[in-house]
């Protein structure tokens, strides 16, 4: 059933322009929190999809998920929130609710996860995000923002910072020095360089350019700062990172980074580029490459405490050319 009626501003095709429009929210259901939008973040990931270059999407569409606004109605079940409360909502506005990842809290990972914009709900209506003056939201989607935080900059919390602060949580009680490389100097990017230096990590802005030294240096308190195409300054880094956060939004070549990560590093790649990155497997396997001295001794002797037998067969020398034949017709 259609409930209050709201101005939003409509991408009607891949243009790129917007255009308000009038639309029907949905009823207000017993779980859900009605607010008057009052910021909404603008993400790259608008911009990728209102040009279609990610999940093709549904026209018309209202675009809008880091979205900050106060509280004007509430469902019959809502305890944790009041009228005139200050609310945020993110990337999600639904879920399934009962496979382990919902019940787990990463409900971000459930497949039945419904998007805030350019996704179907529960009700088979699509959802439509926050460049619009209200929303109805299911309460379990939705943040309380704290009164002494300015509500302008709550907005990029609720999908840009999260973004950086979920994988770098990880290493936030790490007793050791993480070595970090954070691509892209951008809407994430910033606040990775942000969460990883408040967590102590020594961090290197790699950018396209030159342009936002004095950015990074001196006003996000990056301890180094290089520019991609500068080979030499990369090289420098080979096997020394404990990870690289990634967020750059164009094709651009993996392997000038992965060999810059020791062992067990980690490349959290976060950026939605619209070109398939290729990997040479060649660097990869350097981070699963045979195994150690000790671990060769120790699957013999797991061999023989298993009792297992390898599928092998037994050759003469003679037929050396016809198994390397055989073996690469397999
Ligand atoms: P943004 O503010 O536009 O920043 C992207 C950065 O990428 C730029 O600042 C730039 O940094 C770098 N870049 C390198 N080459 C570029 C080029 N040719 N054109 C434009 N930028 C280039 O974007 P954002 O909002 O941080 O989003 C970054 C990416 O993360 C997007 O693809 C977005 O969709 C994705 N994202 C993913 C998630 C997720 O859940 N995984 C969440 C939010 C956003 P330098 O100038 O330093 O090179
Ligand atoms: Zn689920």
């Amino acid at each position: 059933m259609e409930g209050k009626r709201v101005i939003g501003w409509l991408a009607r095709d891949p243009s790129g322009h917007l255009s308000p429009f009038s639309f029907s929210l949905r009823k207000v259901e017993p779980e859900d929190v009605l607010f008057k939008v009052l910021y909404c973040g603008m993400d790259h990931t608008d911009l990728h999809q209102i040009r279609s270059e990610i999940h093709p999407p549904t026209y018309p569409l209202v675009l809008g998920h880091e979205v900050v606004g106060e509280v004007m109605e509430l469902g019959s079940k809502v305890k944790k929130f009041k009228v005139g409360d200050i609310v945020g909502v993110g990337g999600l506005v639904g879920s399934c609710g009962e496979c382990f990842c919902c019940i787990s809290n990463m409900e971000n990972y459930c497949n039945g996860r419904i998007p805030t914009y350019n996704g179907i709900y529960k009700d088979g209506s699509p959802t439509q995000g926050g460049y619009s003056s209200a929303m109805v939201v299911h309460q379990k989607f939705v943040i309380k923002i704290p009164t002494n935080l300015a509500l302008e900059q709550s907005a990029p919390l609720l999908c840009a910072s999260v973004t950086a602060y979920s994988p770098l949580k990880q290493f936030r009680n790490s007793c050791k020095v993480m070595r970090a490389r954070i691509l892209g100097l951008g809407g994430v990017g910033h606040f990775g360089v942000l969460i990883a230096k408040a967590m102590g990590h020594h961090v290197t802005v790699i950018s396209s350019s030159d342009k936002k030294r004095l950015e990074a240096l001196e006003h996000w308190g990056t301890d180094d700062y290089v520019v991609s195409s500068n080979v030499a300054e990369m090289e420098r880094a080979s096997n020394s990172l404990d990870y690289i956060l990634d967020t750059v939004l164009v094709f651009h070549p993996l392997n000038s980074y992965i060999p810059l990560l020791k062992i067990d590093g980690k490349l959290i790649l976060v950026g939605a580029a619209s070109k398939p990155l290729q990997v040479d497997p060649l660097e990869l396997i350097l981070g699963s490459f045979i195994g150690s001295v000790k671990e060769t001794q120790e699957v013999v002797d797991f061999w023989v405490e298993k009792g297992f037998k390898s599928m092998i067969e037994v050759v003469k020398m003679d037929y050396v050319n016809k198994a390397f034949e055989r073996m690469e017709r397999k």
